[in-house]
């Protein structure tokens, strides 16, 4: 039985209409008979806080933050947690009664999409993030727990990188560069944390940048596979993924913290690929 008020939920972000979030978040509270009203609000730049300040002011439980607010998120919580101040990003605020926490389950939601999944497993391997903004922030240092040989950050402005990977020094081997000025030995991993997929202004790299049978990874989703992803498949990748299941791990995480309920993940990612099949093209 749903009770009679529903939980009310949000996902601030600008551009935020392409958000699945909504259906996700539906679809877990039909799984555990809890109502949810989950909206989709457009924040103009300079606006954040005005947005999270009128949630809070019509009672919703809390929200998910996405592109390009996840620090500024981080800086109007009261409180964060550990993998949050480590990010120095956050994907969810939780308004408690006097204070609003905040959290990032990126990291978690893309180790397990990951692991439970696709089966790939990141110990001893080499791996390749691209960008060194909000969302690499968040996969950063779970990635580094996972025991992987080697991660390397490039970014389109190669700043940002260094900058990026100097807060995580101590959590494992790490490198930082510009996308220019890439590694020559190949990759077991490469993970697309940049928007460039959003906008299809991604610029192919070199294909010996990926070891031969290795995997691609765009924490982007869409129906069709990105530039990122065609180039990997080109470049001889084993496997490629789009980022529809870190989507729904993170989110479950999210919706979590919100309700203490663990909803059934993997059921929900099926019936969403069921519903849109990916094209090839
Ligand atoms: P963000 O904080 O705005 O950072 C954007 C990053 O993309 C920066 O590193 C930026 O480089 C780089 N970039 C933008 N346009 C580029 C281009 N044309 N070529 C190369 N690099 C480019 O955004 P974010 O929060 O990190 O999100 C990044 C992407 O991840 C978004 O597409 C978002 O939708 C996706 N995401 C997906 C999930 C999921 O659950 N599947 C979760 C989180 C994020 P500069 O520093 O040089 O500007």
């Amino acid at each position: 039985m749903h009770a009679s008020s529903p939980l009310q939920l949000a996902v601030i972000g600008n551009p935020v209409a392409h958000s699945r979030s909504p259906q996700i978040h539906c679809a877990f509270g039909a799984q555990l008979g809890i109502a949810v009203d989950y909206r989709k609000v457009l924040a103009e730049p300079g606006q954040f806080a005005r947005c999270v300040d009128a949630l809070r002011a019509r009672g919703a439980r809390g929200c998910n933050v996405t592109i390009p607010f996840k620090q500024d998120a981080f800086g109007y919580c009261d409180v964060a947690s550990e993998r949050a101040a480590r990010a120095g990003a956050v994907n969810t605020l939780i308004f408690d009664d006097a204070a609003c926490r905040g959290d990032n389950t990126d990291g978690v939601g893309l180790l397990r999409d990951l692991a439970d999944n696709l089966g790939l497993p990141i110990a001893g391997k080499r791996i390749l993030v691209l960008g060194a903004g909000g969302a690499a922030r968040g996969i950063l240092g779970p990635l580094l727990s996972s025991g992987p040989q080697l991660v390397h950050v490039a970014n389109r402005t190669a700043s940002r990188a260094t900058s990026l990977i100097a807060g995580f020094a101590a959590a494992g081997r790490l490198a930082g560069s510009g996308l220019q000025d890439l590694p020559e030995a190949p990759f077991d991993l490469i993970i697309n944390a940049t928007a460039a997929s959003l906008d299809g202004s991604f610029s192919p790299l070199p294909s010996t940048l990926l070891r031969a049978g290795g995997a691609v990874y765009d924490l982007v989703y869409a129906e069709a596979p990105t530039p990122f992803l065609k180039w990997g498949e080109r470049a001889g990748a084993a496997l490629a993924a789009d980022g529809l299941g870190m989507l729904v791990e993170q989110a479950g995480e999210s919706f979590y913290l919100w309700t203490g309920q663990r909803p059934r993940t993997r059921e929900v990612l099926n019936g969403l690929r069921r519903a849109a099949p990916r094209r090839s093209n």
